[in-house]
C-alpha cells in the first residue's frame, strides 16, 4: 500500500510558520511591512503581554477588498509578484506571499479592511487557518490586523517564548528597523496601553534621534555618494559618539534592513584608530542597488542577502564612510592607499 500523503494546507501552513513566525516581533516585522507595501502614512502597532496576547497594526493604506482580504491568508497568495522574472526586480518588502497564511495557522487573527473607493469594508476572523467569520462592516480606509494568542495551537513554541521584557525588547528593535527605513511615515507604538514611541514623519536625522537616542543629535555626520552599482546615503556616529555597547548599525538594502558581517567590517575599517578599541560606531546607511543585482531570497526572514558587487560595494562603502568622518584628516599617515 502507498504511504505518501499531501499535507492539508493548515499543516503546512503551520510548518512554514515554522520559519516565519519565531516569535512576537517577527510578527510584528512582518506587519509594518505589509502596511508599508500598501503605502501607509500611518502606522499603529499595539501590543499587550509583549505580543504573547495581541500584536494589532492599524494602517492608512490601500486596504483591500473582500475577495482579496479572503485571499491574503491563502498561502503563496501575493499582490506583490505575478511571475519567475519578477524576483529579479523586487521593490516591495513582501513577496512570498507566506507571512499572512503562517501568522493565521499559529493564532487568532481579526483583519478589518476597506479601500478608498468602496462604501463598507470587511471583517475576517481566523483561527488556526480556519475561516470562522467573515462579514461586511463599516471600516475606516486602510487595514488593521489584530494577532491574538500566538502559538495558541502550538504549545510546544508558546511554552519556549522567553520572559516578557526579552520579547518586548525584540519587538521594540523591529519597530526601530522599519522606522528608521521610513522616516516619512508616522509611526507609534502602545505597549499595555501605554505610549511606547511616537515618532512623527520626519528626516532621517531625526528619526535617529526620536527613535534610537537623543544624544547622537549633534554627533551626525552625513554619508553620501553615488555610483554605477550603489548609492549609499545615511549617517555614520562621529568617532567620539561611538559606544562600549553594540547595537546601533543599521544597513538598509532599497530599504530592507539587512544584516552583513562584510559590510559592518567596511565601517569599522574605515573608523580604524578613529574610536577606541571595543566601541562600536553608530551608523545608519542606505544602500540602493539595482534589484537585479541582489539576491534576497536566501532566507524566508529576508535579512541576509547576497551582492553580485560584493568587493566594489566594500571600498565604495568604506571610503563613503572614510569621507564623512574625515578620517583622512584625523590619521593622514596611515592612509597612504587611499
Ligand atoms: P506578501 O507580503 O509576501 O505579499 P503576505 O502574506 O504578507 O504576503 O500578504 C499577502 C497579501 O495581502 C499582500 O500581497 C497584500 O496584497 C495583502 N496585504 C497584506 N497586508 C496588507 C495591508 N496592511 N494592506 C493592504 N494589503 C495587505
Ligand atoms: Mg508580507
Amino acid at each position: 500500500m502507498d504511504k505518501i500523503k499531501l499535507l492539508s494546507d493548515a499543516i503546512a501552513n503551520q510548518i512554514a510558520a515554522g520559519e516565519v513566525v519565531q516569535r512576537p516581533a517577527s510578527v510584528v516585522k512582518e506587519l509594518l511591512e505589509n502596511s508599508i507595501d500598501a503605502g501607509a502614512l500611518n502606522l499603529k502597532l499595539i501590543v499587550k503581554e509583549s505580543g504573547k496576547t495581541l500584536i494589532q497594526v492599524i494602517d492608512d493604506g490601500s486596504g483591500m477588498s473582500p475577495t482579496d482580504a479572503r485571499m491574503s491568508f491563502e498561502r503563496h497568495a501575493t499582490s506583490k509578484i505575478k511571475e519567475s522574472i519578477d524576483l529579479f526586480n523586487i521593490r516591495t518588502m513582501g513577496f512570498r506571499g507566506e507571512a499572512l497564511a503562517s501568522i493565521a495557522a499559529v493564532a487568532q487573527v481579526e483583519m478589518k479592511t476597506r479601500r478608498e473607493e468602496d462604501e463598507v469594508g470587511t471583517l475576517i476572523r481566523i483561527e488556526g487557518s480556519e475561516v470562522v467569520e467573515q462579514d461586511f462592516i463599516q471600516a475606516a480606509k486602510g487595514t488593521s490586523i489584530a494577532v491574538k494568542n500566538l502559538f495558541f495551537n502550538v504549545p510546544a513554541r508558546r511554552k519556549f517564548l522567553k520572559s516578557n521584557p526579552v520579547e518586548m525588547k525584540h519587538i521594540i528593535e523591529e519597530f526601530q528597523r522599519v522606522a528608521l527605513a521610513h522616516p516619512d511615515v508616522s509611526f507609534i507604538l502602545y505597549h499595555n496601553d501605554i505610549e511606547v514611541m511616537n515618532l512623527p514623519a520626519a528626516r532621517l536625522s531625526k528619526r535617529i534621534t526620536d527613535a534610537l537616542d537623543k544624544s547622537y543629535r549633534d554627533q551626525l555626520a552625513k554619508c553620501e555618494i553615488e555610483t554605477d552599482v550603489v548609492k549609499i546615503t545615511g549617517y555614520v556616529g562621529k568617532p567620539q559618539s561611538a559606544k562600549k555597547t553594540k547595537g546601533d548599525q543599521y544597513f538598509f538594502v532599497n530599504k530592507r534592513f539587512i544584516k552583513s558581517n562584510y559590510l559592518h567590517h567596511a565601517v569599522v575599517n574605515a573608523f580604524e584608530s578613529a574610536i577606541p578599541e571595543g566601541t562600536h560606531p553608530f551608523y545608519t546607511l542606505f544602500l540602493e542597488i539595482h534589484p537585479e543585482n541582489i539576491d534576497i531570497n536566501i532566507h524566508p526572514t529576508k535579512t541576509e542577502i547576497k551582492f553580485d558587487n560584493e568587493q566594489l560595494i566594500y571600498a565604495v562603502l568604506r571610503s563613503a564612510v572614510k569621507q564623512s568622518i574625515g578620517v583622512y584628516n584625523l590619521t593622514p599617515s596611515i592612509d597612504f592607499d587611499a
